[in-house]
């Protein structure tokens, strides 16, 4: 069957040789996977043009991974990360066309994994209190196929949870391969909230963060890929964000006085996540600091993040399992006859 409107269909008459046919057919092949997946259709011979991005001005796109990995074994200070980054962005409306390219993209990769089904995507969301996880996982999974993709928000341990080691609930809800996970707080909330407020001893906390490293080891040896995000913001942006809830009817319910009591333990958590960022962020599990007073940028960055990572995997789409051919001829016979209905 051959849509007409499918510019894939490239014929390769002009090829002679067997092994020019060969060829052609594979060319042929490929830009019929891109057009499935709604992407430019590479015209033979020629390179598919670079992706372009405002972001970096002038049509650079500006590799926003490298830009905001916590390298391995580097030291972090937070207070050197500016919260109100933007580059060379200034508004919404300069990144707006950008992320719906990327949400559009992360849908047909998702799609991707789900088919290839051997590998995952762990998305891990940190932050302090009002740092925008919850519109984190709004905005930028917004267009993702529910049935590919769990999150799991972790709270306050429950009385079952804590009669388990603390890695427990957090692997119960790893991905499944071919599919993607977001953590809202996750396992490292263990070395955070619990170091803060010393809900365990220093030397239960402090050996925490080797059984972190190795617990995400397993899952990348397990063909999980693992980004965690840093959401960053400012003491004066999170107070800001609390008067607007307090002002917003529809949001009132969530706030409670700790949200404010908390705010006197900022060093503290600062520290906790400058330690946890230091010793946890590795090659295959890598740590971004996301500037984060503002949520579009944030939404940009953390988007480019996943969907770069997503296209470096190379996915295919699996070869089919039944012959096509003996399968049309079997049951789509009556079609081309124009015997049905
Ligand atoms: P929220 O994200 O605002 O719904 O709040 C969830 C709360 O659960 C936060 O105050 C977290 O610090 C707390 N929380 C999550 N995981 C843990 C943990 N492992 N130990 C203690 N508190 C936790
Ligand atoms: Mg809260």
């Amino acid at each position: 069957m051959v849509r007409l409107a499918d510019p894939t269909h490239v014929a390769s008459e002009d090829a002679t040789t067997p092994d020019a046919r060969k060829t052609a057919g594979a060319a042929r092949r490929q830009q019929r996977l891109w057009y499935h997946l709604g992407l430019p259709v590479p015209i033979p011979g020629r390179m598919p043009a670079p992706r372009q991005s405002l972001a970096g001005g002038e049509g650079r796109r500006v590799d926003y991974r490298k830009k905001f990995v916590v390298e391995p074994d580097s030291k972090v200070d937070l207070a050197r990360v500016d919260p109100k980054f933007t580059g060379k962005l200034s508004s919404e409306a300069d990144a707006k066309a950008e992320l719906d390219a990327h949400c559009e993209r992360f849908t047909k990769l998702q799609y991707l994994l789900y088919a290839d089904g051997t590998q995952s995507l762990l998305v891990v969301l940190q932050g302090m209190d009002a740092s925008g996880k919850d519109g984190t996982v709004r905005h930028v999974f917004r267009d993702i196929d529910p049935q590919g993709i769990t999150v799991r928000s972790f709270k306050v341990p429950t009385p079952e949870e804590l009669a388990h080691d603390f890695l427990w609930r957090v692997h119960a809800a790893a991905p499944r391969r071919g599919s993607v996970a977001i953590f809202n707080r996750s396992h490292y909330e263990d070395v955070l909230v619990a170091r803060v407020h010393e809900l365990v001893p220093k030397e239960v906390w402090s050996k925490r963060y080797g059984r972190i490293v190795d617990f995400e080891k397993n899952l990348v040896q397990s063909d999980t890929h693992i980004l965690k995000f840093f959401l960053h913001i400012s003491p004066e942006e999170q107070l800001r964000r609390f008067k607007q809830r307090l002002e917003d009817p529809a949001r009132q319910w969530k706030i409670s006085e700790s949200d404010y009591t908390e705010r006197d333990y900022w060093d503290d958590y600062v520290r906790a996540y400058e330690a946890a960022l230091e010793k946890t962020s590795t090659e295959r599990a890598p740590w971004f600091i996301i500037p984060s007073d503002h949520k579009w940028f944030r939404d940009l960055v953390v988007s480019t993040i996943i969907v770069d990572t997503l296209e470096d995997l190379h996915m295919r789409l699996p070869q089919p399992h039944v012959n096509l051919a003996d399968i049309a001829r079997k049951y789509h016979a009556a079609d081309a006859k124009g015997s049905l209905g």
